[in-house]
């Protein structure tokens, strides 16, 4: 028997006649014999609304009410989501993160997957039911309810698919798959037929919120195959995310993320000496703080400058860190920007040819946008630049890499070589 697990994120169940249709869907499928396991968002905004709640009632809500609160978000539309199919005649029964066997470690607000204990998900199955999970929660050892991180629910679909070991995990969203860049800003973007685990992390990891970055690393772990669909238009053949990608002759940049708000900190005149950065970043760490890049420049009379970005909302907690740890160090000062944003050029090609480097730089000083910071993995470069040029940057690099064409209409001048000049 076919297994699947589906997801249906905030937008696809954002309205009683959403969670309605998404039923429909889910019935047909139970219907041509399949055991399915729904892995379900919050309705709409909710998750946001929740947050705004607890902000107008407490200037610092504790992290673990938090959890109880924004797990409710969830549970509502699993709840709904069952009953809309049982006016389907189709047995479905709705469960809670905890219910569902979820376990995590206790990191509110950002717990991760510690297991799944899939009892009750198997004997549900067994009785020929359709299982509707609250996504983005689970229980800690404390019995503790905990959440995963914003866009998490993809996260349990994925963990769910390996679990069970489902036969396809499908995530349905409101656009038709993973695009070379994010269609809202940039109108020439495609639909990828499918895409590698490293190339859609990379992609996740700076930006691109189709996916959870930690559903991508779950999948390439575990060997699930992803299938990013739009709930909306049925006929939409979708991304496949996988292990091998298709032989795209031609253009060796996949896809271009961004990230519209990031800050940054830097802590200047900071003494150059063994262990100094680790004395700056372990209690970031240990604060549950991620750092993206960071620049440290060279030392000029034995003091040097340390710099790295954060998520907007990690701001204030970085900065009560650093200032701490800045003191203790006894570096200068410790200063702060808010209104930047990054973008990134993206795909496995980049790693054996030079020239990619090279015209990223040119294509944002062409279009008139300064780079603050630099960083590259073997896959990717990220620039830093001011928010408001964001979208520009994303749309002009779209172009400059030829993204908006079909790979086999590159022309083969193009696919013989990096790029502009080597780098
Ligand atoms: P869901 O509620 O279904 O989880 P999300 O809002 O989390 O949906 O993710 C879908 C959104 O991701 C799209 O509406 C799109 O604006 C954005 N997005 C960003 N980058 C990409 C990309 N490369 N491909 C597709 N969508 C992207
Ligand atoms: N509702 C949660 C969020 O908004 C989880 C999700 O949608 O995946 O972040
Ligand atoms: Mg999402």
């Amino acid at each position: 028997m076919t297994r699947i697990v589906q997801k249906y994120g905030g937008s696809s169940v954002a309205t009683a006649e959403h969670i309605k249709r998404v039923a429909g869907r889910i019935a047909a499928r139970h219907r041509e014999g399949a055991e399915v396991v729904v892995s379900v968002s919050a309705m709409g905004d909710t998750t946001d609304e929740l947050l705004t709640l607890a902000s107008r009632v407490s200037a610092n809500p504790p992290p673990r009410e938090l959890d109880v609160l924004l797990s409710t978000g969830e549970i509502v539309s699993s709840a709904l989501l069952s009953m809309a199919l049982h006016d389907l005649e189709v047995d479905a029964v709705s469960l809670s993160g905890p219910q569902a066997g979820i376990r995590t470690d206790s990191v509110y607000r950002k717990a991760r997957i510690a297991g799944i204990d899939t009892a009750r998900l198997e004997r549900e199955l067994a009785a020929r039911r359709v299982v509707i999970v609250a996504g983005f929660q689970g229980l800690a050892e404390n019995l503790d309810v905990t959440t995963l991180g914003r866009g998490a629910s993809d996260t349990t679909a994925v963990a769910l698919a390996a679990a069970l070991r489902a036969d396809a995990c499908e995530i349905y969203t409101d656009v038709a798959g993973v695009f070379t860049a994010d269609p809202r800003i940039c109108p020439q973007a495609r639909a990828l037929r499918d895409i590698g685990y490293e190339e859609m992390l990379e992609m996740a990891t700076t930006g691109a919120r189709v996916m959870h970055a930690r559903a991508v690393e779950l999948g390439s772990l575990y060997g699930v195959d992803i299938l990013v669909k739009s709930s909306f238009d049925a006929l939409a053949p979708g991304t496949l995310i996988h292990r091998e990608t298709t032989m795209e002759l031609g253009n060796k940049v996949r896809g271009i993320a961004h990230q519209e708000h990031v800050s940054k900190v830097t802590v200047r005149g900071v003494p150059d000496r063994p262990g100094i950065a680790a004395l700056i970043f372990e209690p970031l760490a240990q604060a549950n703080i991620s750092v993206d890049t960071i620049v440290q420049n060279a030392s000029v009379d034995e003091l040097t400058d340390l710099t790295f970005t954060v998520e907007p909302g990690d701001l204030d907690g970085a900065l009560r860190v650093v200032n701490d740890a800045a003191a203790e160090i006894g570096a200068r000062d410790v200063v702060w920007e808010r209104d930047l944003g990054t973008v990134s050029v993206i795909g496995t090609g980049m790693a054996s040819a030079p020239g990619y480097a090279a015209r990223m730089f040119r294509t944002l000083f062409e279009a008139g946008i300064n780079i603050e910071m630099i960083s590259t993995s073997d896959i990717r470069i990220t620039c830093v630049v001011a928010s408001a040029q964001v979208a520009d940057a994303v749309r002009a690099l779209h172009a400059a890499f030829e993204l908006d064409r079909e790979p086999d209409q590159v022309t083969g001048a193009r696919a013989s070589g990096g790029g502009a000049g080597a780098a």
